[in-house]
């Protein structure tokens, strides 16, 4: 399964912009994966899971959106989503398409939270430390 692989590489990025942002924990990883990448959600969550042990992303829970294949029809111009990779147009028949969407694999967010000790004037509505 090659969800582990690239999992690893999200987990990196993950961790470096985290740590790039000042974030002591990340809460939540928002994903946007394409039809294309043939990556399997579930497989990439149970990764995810087993990767983020330990990490500033222990708490974190994944969040995919998949993105629909899309193309256009270079012949006549009709822009359709791609089902089950039947890469002909519904329209005329042409074989002839450009992929428009669903090779995306990116990070869309990286949500966390800051201990933070030096702006503290806001007052958190929950304080999980209880301190
Ligand atoms: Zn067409």
């Amino acid at each position: 399964m090659h969800e582990l692989g690239i999992t690893q590489n999200i987990m990196e990025i993950v961790q470096d912009e985290a740590g790039r942002a000042g974030l002591d924990r990340v809460t939540c990883v928002k994903l946007r994966v394409g039809r294309l990448t043939a990556i399997v959600p579930d497989a990439m969550d149970f990764c995810f899971g087993i990767l983020k042990k330990g990490t500033i992303a222990e708490e974190a829970t994944l969040v995919i959106t998949e993105v629909p294949l899309r193309a256009s029809c270079t012949d006549c111009g009709e822009d359709f989503t791609v089902e089950a990779f039947s890469m002909v147009c519904p329209r005329c028949g042409g074989r002839s398409l450009t992929i428009l969407s669903g090779r995306e694999l990116e990070i869309e967010s990286i949500e966390g939270e800051q201990e933070d000790e030096s702006d503290g004037d806001q007052s958190p509505a929950k304080n999980p430390e209880g301190q």
